[in-house]
């Protein structure tokens, strides 16, 4: 009908102009979303999507009072940061707020990636001023399949990307601490983590400037750090001179729940939080935290710090309002209670499908299942069941982990116990099929140890 042709109308343009690995949700059966309202997508006939995974839409697609405050800066004012404006200091001020001490001075950047490429730069004028007279190289560690960002810099310190498909393997100046699994119970002491990267880096002629870690591992498979894995990794690396850098992209604004940044659960305070995504809801703005020792040692270059879109007059607009409707609605308070209800009903699942719902694991709305096959993991059976919730009860969830084999739960905050509900029947249903079919299964299970060898062969080769 006239939708199908306007979509691959749609498609046709993307795949002649758009930068051709440029990669679609469901690539063999794209959706062509034109709204979106709470935990809600609707395509171009007004079908409803549950949207399980859009952790940028924060609170809620297109939240009508972070719209209106945007809407209204832009009408009235936007332009850089070097104009004295309320905005900027009364948002870095909220933030500071909201961070333990000695964290209070603020750098607005527009993404992630530039957040986490500015922390590098500061990482790197903090250790040369610490020491002028150390003519070593600076290195930086950070824990296997990370993602930290697309700028050369963060690519460089994202193993998700270098040990990636199309990846470049991993640099001399980059020390990767292992990804502690604690399903599997590997790799849980941050210590020891820590000493072998400080010690791999300072055997060949490097001294450590930084360490990057998100305080729940996105990317990695929503992995939950085991208790205290930060705070002896943390005293390691300042021990060895480097700054300890949380990546709060994903895990921060109240989605863990029981805390506004998932730091906490770790029980320790970085030098220097980088945020992003959930903090505009949708509008492009990011930044860094850090004490006002580490941003006086970057500053005493002398060297001005400017981002033309970073903090410009929109944007702290956007981040009070956003911070205003976290708190008035809620809504860490009902990640902890939804993702509570997550858990509990996804644990019940894993029960009654205990060989391929190895692990559930999560903190808040930051939720993540393990497919597996005798504890090995499984991809092929986590697409299929990403696959059937899609196609059978407009569910959309997403895979990630080192195999793809961890279905990530990352809603909007605003996620109701009855959508928690729908998505958990999605995957019920999903695994019910799966069962129901067992030359189906048997083809999955064929494909999953063909896509994990081809992983691991790649891993080996670039890490
Ligand atoms: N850090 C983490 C943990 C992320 O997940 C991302 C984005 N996926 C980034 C950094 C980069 O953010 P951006 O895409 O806004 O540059």
């Amino acid at each position: 009908g006239a939708a199908e042709a306007a979509k691959a109308e749609i498609l046709d343009k993307r795949r002649r102009h758009v930068g051709p690995n440029l990669a679609l949700f469901f690539q063999d059966e794209p959706l062509h979303i034109v709204e979106g309202r709470g935990a809600e997508l609707f395509d171009a006939q007004g079908t409803p999507y549950l949207d399980c995974i859009n952790n940028v839409s924060h609170v809620g697609h297109c939240h009508p009072r972070v719209a209106a405050a945007v809407a209204a800066q832009l009408t009235r004012l936007n332009t850089n940061s070097r104009y004295l404006h309320a905005g900027l200091g009364d948002y870095a001020a909220e933030l500071a707020a909201l961070l333990p001490a000695p964290l209070e001075v603020v750098y607005m950047t527009v993404s992630g990636s530039e957040a986490n490429d500015l922390a590098w730069r500061v990482a790197a004028a903090v250790a040369r001023r610490a020491d002028p007279g150390d003519a070593r190289p600076l290195h930086v560690a950070c824990v296997d399949h990370a993602y930290h960002g697309h700028t050369s810099f963060c690519i460089e310190i994202s193993p998700y990307k270098f040990k990636g498909p199309g990846g470049g393997g991993r640099l001399a100046h980059v020390h990767v601490l292992p990804c502690p699994d604690v399903y599997r119970g590997q790799n849980l002491d941050g210590r020891a983590a820590a000493r072998a990267a400080i010690a791999t880096a300072e055997a060949s002629g490097g001294r450590l400037a930084a360490f990057f870690s998100e305080s729940i591992l996105s990317c990695g498979g929503q992995v939950i750090l085991p208790e205290g894995y930060l705070a002896g990794l943390y005293a390691e690396m300042r021990a060895a001179g480097a700054v300890c850098v949380a990546d709060e992209v994903q895990c921060g604004f109240g989605r863990v729940g029981r805390a506004f940044w998932a730091f906490e659960l770790q029980g320790v305070v970085p030098d220097i939080v980088t945020f992003g995504k959930p903090c505009g809801n949708g509008f492009p703005m990011a930044g860094l935290v850090t004490t006002r020792a580490v941003a006086d040692g970057f500053a005493s270059g002398g060297m001005e710090f400017f981002a033309t879109f970073g903090g410009c007059t929109a944007a702290p607009a956007c981040g009070l309002a956003v911070l205003d409707v976290i708190r008035e609605e809620r809504l860490q308070q009902n990640a902890a209670a939804v993702g509570a209800h997550c858990l509990a009903r996804l644990r019940a699942l894993q029960a009654q499908h205990p060989s391929h719902i190895g692990d559930v694991r999560g903190e808040g709305l930051m939720v993540g299942i393990e497919v597996v096959t005798d504890r090995d993991p499984a991809p092929a059976l986590a697409a299929a069941l990403k696959l059937h919730a899609k196609r059978a009860h407009r569910v959309l969830l997403s895979t990630e982990g080192p195999y793809s084999s961890v279905l990530k739960i990352k809603p909007p905050m605003c996620f109701s116990i009855a959508q928690a509900d729908q998505m958990v029947a999605a995957l019920a249903d999903g695994l019910a099929a799966l069962e129901a079919s067992p030359t189906h299964k048997a083809a999955l299970l064929e494909r999953n140890a063909a896509e994990v060898a081809a992983v691991r062969e790649r891993h080996a080769r670039l890490g």
